[in-house]
């Protein structure tokens, strides 16, 4: 039987994960014949990591998660720097900007999102590309222009104060930029945290030399001045970096007649609503799942490997409970679930602590006993236990403020030392990697950071997890340096 012939529509971090997934099912491209089509430049590459390279902690070439041989080892064809302009769903084709025209049994849309331009006058030309002086933050050539405009010292406006701002914010600050935040809402990050952790938050970025304009439309942007705001006032920029909200991809998908709402609607199957045509990622939009974060679309990326391939027809995605992470040098922050419950919700227990001076925040939401959300600034240790109780649905410790403070080690149940947590605890969200995992990985012979991470990708994506996955590493060489480290574990499962 010849292999279905499978088009990948984008090669950014879902896509590319598609493509290995497929092949850890299919190494010999017996079941499914690959095609991914990516319209940017580059090979794909780790983009949650651009916010580490804008700071000047890794190298543009340190991000890339393709090598130029990979297409080859693989077997798969990659076509780079041409993007998909038509789906014909009747004659089951997609053409190529480039004119090519491509037959497919199955196509899988992973088109990302984009970033959303404000309408201020002047921000972008009549094309409606970005004026000069003003950049986009989503790709790599984004993050290559900014460096290349961001001189040392140079007044840089960055427009939005959400986690994405932030992260470009820290990074030009750190690279010795004047930078400005301007935000249209009263406290920053208002998705992920309530007023007083958005107050905290700025007090803290504010002592590393931010500067915030919060509350306030920009309404004008001149080349080479910089922002004019609603208020009147002015913001000087060489350099307006923009990072106010992206959109779903979903022009190709709308224009091929399916079904398309905030992204491409799918099912638990991830099909769209054209069974031949998945989504996955950021343009896929799923009851279950906030988008535009990376571990959702891996974990889909796994389930349409193995509904295509056939190693699991039954296999389903029901959703991803997601924890937000600030990727910023000296900041320590982390959201989960539902953030914004108030201390007089009648059917929530809220508990709350705040240490603005020292830059700590701590909120807890509880209903009937169990962590439903939680905003963690400034307290790390905290932060582990209670993403450890969230994700397990477990009852918290009783005593929630020694939870708050990262002090409460309730017998065998959670605990940010290694031997105190059970196996199932999740490690590395972006590729959902357990201890247990990570353990059984060890006994199998990877025996060192790097190697744990080839033979489960933790630490692979936004690389946050690092630290936790040195952690076990250690424990496992300390409890047992030689085979055994079930045994190490057995008394924390
Ligand atoms: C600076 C930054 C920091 C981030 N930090 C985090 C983080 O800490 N944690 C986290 O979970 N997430 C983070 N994210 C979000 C994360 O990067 C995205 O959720 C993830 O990249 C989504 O993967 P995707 O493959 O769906 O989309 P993308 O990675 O955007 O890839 C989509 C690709 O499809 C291509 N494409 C679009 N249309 C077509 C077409 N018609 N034809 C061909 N190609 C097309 C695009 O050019 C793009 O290359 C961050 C994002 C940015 C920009």
């Amino acid at each position: 039987m010849r292999p279905q012939q499978v088009v990948v529509i984008g090669y950014g971090m879902a896509g590319a994960r598609f493509a290995e997934e497929v092949r850890r099912r299919d190494p010999a491209g017996e079941r499914v014949s690959l095609t991914i089509v990516g319209e940017e430049t580059h090979a794909a590459y780790n983009r949650v990591l651009l916010s580490s390279v804008l700071a000047g902690a890794m190298a543009t070439d340190a991000v890339t998660l393709h090598d130029g041989a990979w297409a080859d080892r693989y077997g798969v064809t990659v076509r780079t720097g041409t993007r998909v302009s038509r789906i014909d769903r009747v004659v089951r084709t997609v053409t190529l900007a480039d004119g090519d025209v491509l037959p497919y049994d199955a196509v899988v849309l992973a088109t990302g999102s984009r970033a959303w331009l404000p309408p201020t006058e002047g921000l972008c030309d009549e094309n409606g590309e970005p004026a000069p002086g003003v950049v986009a933050f989503r790709t790599l050539d984004d993050c290559e222009r900014i460096l290349a405009t961001a001189r040392p010292g140079a007044p840089v406006a960055v427009l939005g104060g959400g986690l994405l701002g932030l992260e470009a914010a820290r990074g030009l600050a750190g690279r010795g930029n004047r930078v400005t935040v301007v935000h249209p809402v009263g406290h920053l990050m208002e998705r992920q945290l309530d007023p007083a952790a958005g107050r905290v938050l700025a007090r803290t970025l504010a002592q590393l030399g931010i500067e915030f304009r919060l509350n306030v439309l920009a309404s004008g942007y001149v080349p080479g001045d910089g922002l004019k705001l609603a208020d009147g006032s002015h913001v000087p920029a060489d350099l307006v970096v923009v990072s106010a909200g992206v959109r779903a991809e979903t022009g190709l998908a709308g224009d091929a007649g399916l079904t398309i709402d905030r992204g491409v609607v799918v099912d638990d199957a991830l099909r769209t609503s054209d069974p031949r045509i998945h989504a996955i990622g950021d343009c896929a939009q799923h009851p279950g799942t906030i988008s535009g974060l990376v571990q959702p679309g891996w974990e889909q990326a796994a389930v349409v490997a193995d509904l295509l391939t056939g190693a699991d027809s039954a296999a389903r995605y029901t959703g991803t409970p997601v924890v937000t992470r600030l990727k910023a040098r000296d900041i320590d922050l982390a959201a989960l679930g539902e953030v914004h419950a108030e201390l007089d919700d009648p059917d929530a227990e809220v508990v709350r602590l705040e240490d603005p001076a020292r830059g700590r925040y701590a909120k807890l939401v509880l209903r009937d006993d169990k962590v439903t959300g939680a905003i963690m600034l400034g307290t790390p240790d905290a932060a582990a236990m209670v993403t450890q109780l969230y994700d397990r649905g477990m009852p918290a410790p009783s005593d929630r403020l020694a939870l708050l403070l990262g002090r409460a080690l309730p017998s065998g149940a959670t605990g940010a030392s290694p031997a105190d947590l059970p196996s199932s605890a999740v490690i590395c969200r972006c590729n959902t990697v357990s201890k247990g995992q990570l353990m059984t990985a060890w006994r199998a012979g990877a025996r060192s950071v790097s190697a744990l991470a080839d033979a489960t990708r933790a630490s692979t994506g936004c690389g946050s997890c690092r630290e936790a996955v040195c952690g076990i590493a250690q424990w496992l060489a300390e409890v047992d340096p030689d085979q055994d480290a079930a045994t190490a574990g057995r008394t924390a499962s």
